[in-house]
């Protein structure tokens, strides 16, 4: 029996009956193209939230308790949908709100027990509250006894953080989320929706180095450069950046303001890039890969100003250990300002490149990186938990 049952069981007194596996993401190019009508090619991966719930007709209300967030059991309405603002609270709100999109359709879940665990960074730019809102959202699907796509329910997902967390995020997490498989990247339009799995050769190694800064998307930044890029997007008269080619920004220049245009030429160049990726990948040439995830983490931190300088730091590093000792590229990845950074590896050398990126980050910031290798993984999924036969 797992940690995570015996801990629910200890919690609640009841056996869990349905299990939710939740994975986290990164994405390998096309950052912040996303609510931009943009591509992304983010792909699941291993660490996970699992979410174990019981139906007991003796719970109050829904209640819910993360094991990352103490011992605390909180109590959820299933009817009535309240913002929480203390924030001790605040992650209830992506759970509160997937209840109250589903509550919109006219969906409304029976009482229940809820416990939520672990294994992904939280606010580390590995999407854990997509995780948590697809993970809700299953939850919602299975108690009820009626699925949805993995696209209605990753856009429900979208609109749960939009409206109850304040995060107006694109939709690459929640389809990356619901959507992955293993060992393929998603290339995602997010201008139609459509998603395109892409095989990454089972020979290259994804590795994750969790800067542990932490980022703040909700404060601010972020929405910063969505307006930002709205703003230009009106005096490049044009209504979508998918239209705007990098021609046409260089001769709004100066009508842009230095800025904008900067903004606007991350854009155009990591829509080419991410197009180039995709292709390169599907080409084997996996050589190509290492210089569009340099650019692109570049664009990122000159042009959109969303790195800071230990995400400089990992990558710099990464490209230190060299492509002739089998990196094949690194870049920041996620929202930024703090959070993670992705490394493209040859499965052979992840161990030692791991050691390096640790001895490097332990050398200059004196912390210790949590830092991982991974695969692509399979999609959020839930599974009913049949009773083990009684030994009487
Ligand atoms: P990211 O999605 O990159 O991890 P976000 O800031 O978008 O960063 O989401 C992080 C938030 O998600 C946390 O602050 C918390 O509110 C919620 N969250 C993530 N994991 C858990 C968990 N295991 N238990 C409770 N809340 C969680
Ligand atoms: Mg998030």
């Amino acid at each position: 029996m797992s940690a995570a049952v015996k801990q629910f069981r200890a919690r609640y007194g009841v056996e869990p009956t349905i299990r939710i596996e939740a994975p986290g993401r990164v994405n390998l190019i096309g950052e912040h193209i996303d609510y931009l009508d943009g591509w992304v090619m983010p792909a699941a991966i291993e660490p996970r939230i699992t979410l174990l719930a019981a139906h007991d007709p003796s719970a109050c209300g829904i209640e819910v308790w993360s094991a990352e967030r103490g011992g605390m059991v909180h109590q959820l309405s299933t009817s009535e949908f309240k913002v929480r603002s203390n924030p001790e609270e605040a992650w209830l709100n992506y759970l509160v709100g997937v209840l109250a999109v589903y509550g919109d359709r006219g969906i409304r879940v029976p009482v229940c027990r809820v416990g939520i665990f672990s294994t992904l960074p939280s606010g580390a730019g590995l999407s854990s509250s997509a995780a948590l809102e697809t993970a809700m959202a299953l939850l919602v699907e299975a108690l009820i006894g009626k699925q949805t796509s993995a696209r209605e329910r990753a856009l429900l997902c979208q609109k749960a953080e939009h409206d109850w967390v304040g995060v107006p995020c694109g939709i690459m997490d929640q389809f990356a989320v619901g959507m992955g498989a293993e060992d393929y990247l998603l290339k995602i339009d997010c201008r139609d929706l459509k998603v395109e799995p892409t095989p990454l050769p089972r020979a290259v190694s994804l590795v994750i180095a969790d800067s542990g800064v932490k980022h703040a998307l909700g404060d601010g930044e972020y929405r910063k450069r969505r307006d930002d890029c709205e703003a230009a997007l009106a005096v490049l008269e044009a209504s979508s950046f998918r239209d705007v080619s990098l021609e046409l920004v260089n001769q709004f220049r100066s009508e842009l303001g230095d800025r904008l245009f900067r903004r606007v030429r991350h854009v155009v160049t990591e829509m080419r890039r991410a197009g180039d990726f995709a292709n390169a990948l599907k080409a084997g040439q996996l050589d190509d890969l290492g210089r569009l995830m340099r650019a692109g983490h570049d664009s990122l931190k000159n042009d959109f100003e969303v790195s800071c300088a230990e995400l400089d730091f990992l990558v710099d590093a990464g490209y230190a250990f060299g492509p002739d000792r089998g990196q094949l590229g690194s870049r920041m990845t996620g929202g930024g300002f703090g959070g993670s950074t992705v490394h493209l590896v040859r499965e052979e050398v992840a161990p030692a490149f791991l050691k390096h990126l640790k001895a490097e980050y332990r050398r200059a910031f004196d912390v210790d990186l949590n830092c991982f290798v991974t695969r692509a993984a399979g999609a959020a999924k839930c599974e009913l938990i049949l009773s083990a036969p009684s030994t009487r």
